[in-house]
């Protein structure tokens, strides 16, 4: 960077300081700089576009056009060269303007006089909020070097637009982040709570971006640098010898921050008189916008591994969120990209709610805040940019809706709604101790899905007798290293315990699909729901599958002992699988350990395939559970996982439901004990045609009992079953809308 470029861009920033710092409204900030950059740098033209909404770009100061298209002119993200520059979050710089793709021609602004064009994004971190434009009549690129100028100042334009310095009457300009925003996501838990926003990762407010004394800030930066690499180093220190993977991952990371480039670039911006924290953060904006554009998983990776480091280094100089759980509030609202279960676990069940930009249904952290019921909204697009700490936020996970920052009426009505929905419970609380019997005098067995030890006491709370499927993956997902026997023996040890006599089913380890173990190659498959996963993996390599089954034989100490086996698609998987089982017990006895007292192996129903087995199949197993969520998969060929195809069948279709009747049907001749342990088993209406069809033991999130438990208590199932069988009389695809209607008039 020449001196003379260095002392011209911090002269500019100096101007730019005191035009920023003057008591003035936000409107005259805005204009009193594009005034000084025009002047500054000789050029006729300086614009300043700013985000009106996600989509439209609204002309928001100007020197050099037309004064009255201030606040008029607008253009789509894409469109015309500064909606390009949005869209591509790279400068555009050309001579010949109007024959650029894209050029868009103005007449309000007057803007065909102007031949050269330089476009900025203004961007903080990522997140694009507008466009700083120059343009001169005569035909010329501006330089390298009057284009970082431009990037600098750009840079301070956004940290002051996020702060609110170009709010203010008259300025038609609104605040980001104190307007109220309404959020639509997908559901993924119901529920409804209210809360302030607590970011996963909290933004780091960088209120001082202009420096007047470059060299004290090229200390602060060293010395921070300094701070972040013996902290890495010491982390490496103790990975080394607990965790060879994560150690090497450390050391790329150590390699990183170790780099002279990035320190020299953003010594340079600080030398141009840019705060250390601005500069980190102009070098941050830049790999974010290469990382949107990669392709590349190992660039891509390498990106996000500088970003995590600029992070640190952000909170180092600043001081803020080194201490994030401790001032986590009451009533938090945890908002985030994503999450991995490990993470939402160490947060525990005091959050009220959640709302992600990303996940979904399936995952594992939806598991776990369902095992909670803790209400969650996934791909609710923007949240992570819109949401600040702190921000009051409501989340109605029945709609998978937040509000951010309601306003009065919106939240007048949330109350209501949070109000019933406590009643509802207090309702439910009431019938806690009773049994699901319906007014014929059927009772159905209402047990509850889990897979942690935090689970377990539910299974009081919500009245379960039982739990009727425990899904054994969590424990191996929530670890970075494979469990042992001896943990392994001891958790189910606990779970027993915990269970206090009242059945646990429970299910050997279902991995692959979504379920990937951090700990386990990776296997690139094209359709892993498909794939190699569950049984078909515990067969294959039996080491984990048997380690597993003397766990369960042990932890179960003498007691009964249930465990099934999931994706059984045929009779032989279940022999082979059985066989593991009957292995387990002969080493059990050679080792003189007791065994369980009575044993029930059963077959997780997850594909058709396994309905049409032969009867020996339905005569050996010792109960069947329908694990609805594949099988419906499977029946529809609609993933689970992908949001646009699931919800196209219902699961009250007369095909599924007269699939289901024949598996009770084949169940009932063998006398073998059947249940549905999906998560259809907790709806309601689902629930009630199950009964009806003769599914007398259903396992569900413990949350879904109370409901399901107050609605077959007042129904009779032969009623259900004539509507059911009207419905298909007559020639409807689903029941849902019989049993929906008829519903009305009886409860
Ligand atoms: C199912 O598929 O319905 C089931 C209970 O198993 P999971 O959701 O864990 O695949
Ligand atoms: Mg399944």
């Amino acid at each position: 960077m020449p001196h003379r470029l260095e002392t011209e861009s911090r002269k500019l920033l100096g101007r730019l300081r005191e035009a920023l710092a003057a008591d003035s409204e936000g409107q005259a900030r805005l204009d009193a700089v594009v005034d000084l950059i025009a002047d500054s740098m000789g050029t006729a033209v300086c614009s300043i576009y700013l985000f009106r909404d996600a989509e439209t770009l609204e002309l928001c100061a100007t020197k050099g056009l037309q004064a009255e298209a201030v606040h008029q002119t607008r253009m789509r993200l894409g469109e015309g060269l500064v909606g390009r520059t949005a869209k591509s979050r790279t400068v555009i710089n050309t001579a010949d303007a109007p024959s650029s793709k894209g050029f868009r021609y103005m007449p309000e602004t007057g803007e065909e006089r102007f031949s050269s064009f330089c476009g900025v994004p203004i961007q903080r971190l990522g997140d694009v909020l507008g466009v700083l434009v120059v343009q001169s009549k005569d035909a010329r690129e501006y330089t390298p070097d009057e284009v970082y100028a431009l990037e600098i100042v750009a840079m301070v334009i956004a940290e002051m637009t996020e702060l609110g310095a170009f709010v203010g009457e008259g300025a038609a300009l609104s605040a980001r982040h104190q307007q109220p925003v309404m959020l639509r996501g997908s559901i993924a838990q119901e529920g409804a709570s209210e809360g302030v926003v607590y970011l996963h990762e909290p933004r780091v407010v960088v209120t001082n971006p202009i420096s007047d004394d470059p060299e004290k800030e090229r200390i602060r930066l060293v010395e921070a640098i300094t701070q972040l690499r013996s902290g890495i180093d010491d982390m490496l220190l103790g990975a080394r010898t607990v965790d060879k993977d994560q150690a090497q991952v450390l050391e790329t990371y150590r390699m990183f921050a170790n780099s002279s480039s990035w320190l020299r670039r953003m010594e340079a911006d600080v030398g141009n008189g840019l705060s250390a924290e601005a500069a980190v953060e102009k070098e941050q904006s830049l790999a974010r916008a290469r990382l949107s554009k990669s392709k590349d998983a190992y660039l891509r990776e390498r990106l996000s591994d500088l970003d995590d480091l600029s992070n640190r280094l952000l909170r180092i100089l600043t001081g803020q969120g080194a201490d994030a759980q401790s001032d986590m509030p009451e009533n938090a609202i945890l908002v985030a990209r994503n999450i991995g279960p490990g993470e939402l676990l160490e947060y525990g069940k005091k959050l009220k709610g959640i709302v992600l930009e990303d996940g979904s249904v399936g995952s594992h952290a939806t598991i776990v805040a369902r095992a909670w019921a803790i209400p969650l909204i996934i791909n609710a697009k923007g949240v992570t940019r819109e949401a600040l700490n702190g921000d009051p936020i409501l989340v109605d996970g029945d709609q998978g809706i937040a509000h951010l920052r309601p306003d009065e009426t919106v939240h007048a009505a949330f109350r209501d709604k949070i109000a019933m929905y406590t009643r509802a419970q207090e309702r439910y609380a009431s019938i806690r101790n009773l049994p699901a019997t319906t007014k014929c005098g059927t009772t159905v067995s209402l047990q509850m899905n889990a897979g942690l030890i935090a689970d377990l006491p539910s299974l009081a709370g919500s009245g379960a007798e039982g739990v009727g499927l425990f899904r054994t993956e969590l424990q191996f997902l929530i670890r970075n290293q494979m469990p042992r026997r001896a943990e392994l023996s001891a958790l189910y040890s606990r779970v027993l315990k915990a269970a206090d006599g009242k059945r646990v089913a429970f299910r050997t380890l279902d991995i692959g699909s979504d379920k990937v173990l951090p700990y386990m190659k990776p296997n690139d498959e094209p359709n892993p729901a498909m794939g190699w996963r569950a049984i078909r993996v515990g067969l294959d390599k039996p080491g984990v599958l048997r380690m597993q089954l003397q766990a369960l034989l042990r932890a179960a100490n003498g007691e009964p002992l249930d465990v099934m086996f999931p994706f059984i698609t045929q009779i032989g998987e279940f022999r082979a699988a059985r066989a593991e089982m009957e292995k387990a017990i002969a080493r059990e006895t050679k080792l003189g350990h007791p065994l369980p007292n009575v044993l029930k192996v059963g077959a997780m129903l997850e594909t058709p395939s396994l309905a049409f087995a032969p009867d020996a199949f339905f005569e050996e197993v010792d109960f069947i559970s329908i694990g609805g969520n594949d099988l419906k998969q499977f029946f529809f060929a609609a993933d689970r996982e992908n949001e646009r195809v699931r919800k196209r069948y219902d699961t009250l279709d007369i095909s599924f439901l007269s699939f289901l009747e024949k598996v009770v049907q084949r169940c009932a001749a063998f006398g073998t004990p059947l249940s549905f342990c999906g998560e259809d088993a907790g709806r309601p209406v689902e629930a009630l045609c199950f009964a009806a069809l003769g599914l007398h033991t259903l396992s569900m999130r413990p949350a879904s009992i109370g409901p399901v438990k107050h609605l077959l208590r007042r129904v009779d199932l032969t009623d259900v079953k004539a509507v059911m069988d009207e419905a298909i009389a007559n020639g409807e695809q689903s029941v849902r809308r019989a049993v929906a209607d008829w519903l009305v008039y009886q409860v």
